[in-house]
């Protein structure tokens, strides 16, 4: 008998530490990554099996060992592979080993536990399935006895149907459903007679379920640009040789990048391996799916984060047993199970999407380029407007860099004009839209061309003010204004989705001179639809709660049923609309304006992205941004969309002050009901640290430490908020001082290891 180490599946606690579980006779052949059922605490629970170990020799701990119960599933769910990647996860985002392992498993705990009792309904015991349910139907196939009877002829003369049906059935190279009978000719009638003679077996035949599947025309083929054919050359030969390389593909808005990812996707199913590829959302995503499916037919699996855990469990056991050979999901879909991995692909990789903003705080990228490593896939990172971090590597030679500099369909980037909006109001335009922008829409689609307008708040107005006191109405369980909505006419908070009705008078000082100030996108809305002919369409949170929202709203747009669409940043993202010709931004400084060091970033990134949403198709297009600070550089370079010429200057900016790429960072998140007692426990996990780093206990280099500092949003859902940020070159030496330490498993510290804002 042996025994093994397992890491127990409990969401509820962060359980750093592996137990010891002894292996009965009839489970022997249990080994590392074998899903299993143990008891724990007098619980039946899942585990993970770490490794395989001797059982203990001490004679006290011998007789208290407890045996696993159960084996799940019929092989080993994790892999070498995955295994090492878990582990790497465990290790570089400060969580355990159960909380890695736990999101390669669809679906939180999956399992599911039976009573099984008496004919009294006295309790017997319990069985343990798993969670997932296979979906399954009757199927049938012949039996020797049926071969017989085929072969003799005995059925020709009194029941012909019958031996037709076996004729169909003995063709057949597998089981067959009575659906796929029936379209044969044979009749369930007919199936039940065979049955009932012995002459056909039945058995349950596993079905998938496919939310996605939808006949499509198999996709045209393109002639490749000069800078495609090079991209591709070089991921095949990387595909082929099986060196593990990672690509940057920096390429223009509608350069063509989807080409070069499918040409590189199919290269590899030819080869007989799998594809990943990630994009931030699938709804957004909808013809980059479509262009994928009329490529690869059948062969695609899509995963998006509305599918059902069943459904996702089906999705990952058609990568596992090969059945499809390109799976194109989101963030999570980065921990599915793979037959043979070939290639990763992460579309539009600088979306903060890919980061996981809850325990454990993966992002997409990191994970990716661990399974890679593991494997020996190459990885294509694509973006128009890469992570600064990602261009780094690129310039260093650590990625390759592929860039795709031109339009293929001859169409130009759009010319921006830069609109003063201060000059607006000294000129008393009190509209949100400035006088320029009105006039491009009305000429846009009085030529019947259509327009996108961003403005990166949802709501009505943003904040609602009391003009004798300036008292702002705040949520109260949150540090954040209420935001009023007109549509169900009330105040909501974004934070949490308290909402409250709009007070008639301030609850400070009782003065009826409350006014709505800031403007949100139904606002916006409501000032477009004052325009002449224009027909709006709004794209914002509260407007896609249903599923599939997002492409309908889409899918009415492209149809020309309307011919403005406004919303906040999922408007500027990855469709491609030929006859869109105008993009205006309204406030395209209030992205900058955000205390983080990232802002600039993602500033020029969104503006960027919006702009590269006019003019794809034959008719040039032009581009709008509102601003209060026309000068600012960020802009002007947006404008200009020169990338190289911003991630020069943001480098620089990063490197004076430490930040990445330059750095590595932490950041700690402190929670608690009480202020006083979280920037209590705050104030003592950075003594712990700063006393070591006196002490010269810490080998960190360059290392900085500040903070407490309250958050941003100081408080959410009634907890106040603290965040200590670390930087060093490298936070190894950090990160193994506070596992050790008693802050580990602490459930109301936050470990964010690369955060993506840092307020
Ligand atoms: P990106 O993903 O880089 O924004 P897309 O891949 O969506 O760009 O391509 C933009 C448009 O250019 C699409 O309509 C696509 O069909 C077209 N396209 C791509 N490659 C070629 C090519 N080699 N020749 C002609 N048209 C192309
Ligand atoms: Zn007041
Ligand atoms: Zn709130």
């Amino acid at each position: 008998m042996f025994a093994v180490n397992v890491a127990i599946n409990l969401p509820v606690k962060s359980l750093f530490r592996q137990f010891t579980y002894a292996v009965p006779e009839k489970l022997s052949f249990l080994d590392r990554g074998w899903r299993v059922v143990v008891p724990f605490s007098g619980q039946k629970v899942e585990g993970f099996v770490v490794e395989r170990c001797a059982l203990p020799t001490a004679p006290g701990m011998l007789a208290k060992i407890k045996y696993v119960e159960a084996a799940l599933g019929e092989c080993p769910w994790f892999d070498n592979e995955m295994l090492a990647t878990a582990t790497w996860l465990a290790q570089y985002y400060m969580c355990s080993l159960a909380e890695a392992m736990r999101l390669f498993v669809p679906g939180k705990t999956s399992i599911r536990r039976q009573a099984v009792r008496d004919a009294a309904g006295h309790l017997l015991y319990y069985t343990y399935g798993e969670r997932l349910k296979e979906k399954t139907v009757q199927a049938f196939a012949v039996t020797e006895a049926g071969r017989e009877a085929l072969e003799s002829g005995e059925l020709l003369k009194r029941a012909r149907a019958q031996h037709g049906a076996l004729a169909v059935l003995a063709d057949a190279t597998e089981w067959l459903s009575a659906a796929e009978l029936g379209a044969k000719g044979v009749s369930r009638a007919v199936l039940k007679a065979l049955w009932e003679r012995g002459l056909v077996a039945q058995k349950e035949k596993r079905v998938l379920r496919n939310s996605y599947a939808r006949p499509v025309a198999v996709g045209e083929s393109l002639q490749l640009t000069a800078e495609q054919q090079l991209a591709v050359d070089a991921i095949n030969k990387s595909i082929d040789s099986n060196k593990q390389e990672m690509f940057l593909l920096q390429g223009i808005t509608g350069s063509g990048k989807t080409e070069v990812y499918l040409r590189a996707a199919a290269h590899a199913v030819d080869a007989g391996k799998q594809v990943l590829m990630l994009v931030p959302e699938i709804a957004l995503t909808a013809q980059l799916v479509k262009r994928f499916q009329a490529w690869f037919g059948d062969q695609i699996a899509v995963a998006h984060s509305k599918l059902s855990q069943n459904e996702r469990g089906d999705v990952w056991y058609r990568m596992r047993t090969r059945q499809a050979q390109v799976l194109i999901g989101v963030r999570s879909a980065v921990f599915a199970p793979f037959a043979d991995l070939g290639l990763v692909i992460i579309d539009e990789e600088h979306e903060t999407s890919y980061k996981q903003e809850e325990r454990p705080n993966y992002h997409a990228r990191e994970v990716a380029l661990a399974r890679c490593r593991n494997t020996g896939a190459p990885l294509i990172l694509g973006s128009a407007t890469p992570d600064i971090t990602s261009y780094y590597k690129a310039l260093c030679g650590e990625y390759i860099h592929l860039r795709l500099t031109q339009r293929p369909n001859g169409s130009q980037l759009p010319a921006v004009h830069v609109v003063d909006m201060r000059r607006e109001l000294q000129e008393k335009n009190f509209s949100v839209l400035s006088r320029q922008l009105q006039q491009a829409l009305v000429t846009t689609v009085a030529e019947g061309e259509q327009a996108i307008v961003l403005l990166n708040r949802r709501g009505y107005s943003t904040f609602v003010m009391c003009r004798d006191c300036g008292h702002t109405i705040t949520c109260p369980h949150c540090a954040v204004a209420l935001v009023y909505h007109s549509a169900h006419e009330d105040m909501r908070c974004h934070y949490c989705g308290n909402t409250a009705p709009v007070p008639t008078e301030c609850p400070n000082c009782h003065s009826r001179r409350i006014k709505f100030f800031g403007t949100g996108t139904q606002k916006a809305e409501a000032e477009l639809q004052q325009l002449p002919d224009v027909r709006v369409l709004r794209m914002d949170q509260d407007s896609t709660m249903a599923k599939f929202a997002h492409e309908d709203i889409l899918r009415q747009f492209a149809s020309g049923a309307s011919n403005v669409l406004i919303g906040t940043q999922m408007v500027a993202k990855g469709h491609d609309i030929p006859n869109v010709t105008l993009v205006g931004v309204l406030s395209a400084d209030s992205a900058l304006n955000l205390p983080d060091y990232r802002a600039s970033e993602r500033a020029f990134s969104l503006l960027t992205q919006a702009a590269g949403r006019a003019g794809r198709g034959t008719r040039p297009g032009q581009v709008i941004f509102q601003t209060y600070d026309v000068e600012n550089e960020i802009i002007q370079l947006a404008a200009k969309q020169d990338y190289d010429g911003f991630a020069k200057i943001e480098l620089e900016a990063r490197k004076e002050f430490f930040y990445p790429p330059f750095a590595q960072m932490l950041k700690l998140t402190i929670w608690d009901k009480s202020d006083g007692e979280g920037l209590a426990l705050a104030q003592r996990l950075v003594f712990y640290l700063q006393r070591l780093q006196l002490e010269g206990k810490l080998s960190a280099d360059a290392l900085q430490i500040s903070g407490p500092f309250p958050a941003l949003v100081s408080k959410v859902r009634d907890l106040y908020r603290f965040n200590v940020l670390i930087k060093a070159k490298d936070l190894g030496p950090v990160k193994e001082a506070i596992l050790k330490s008693e802050f580990k498993e602490q459930k109301n510290i936050y470990f964010d290891v690369d955060p993506v804002s840092v307020v």
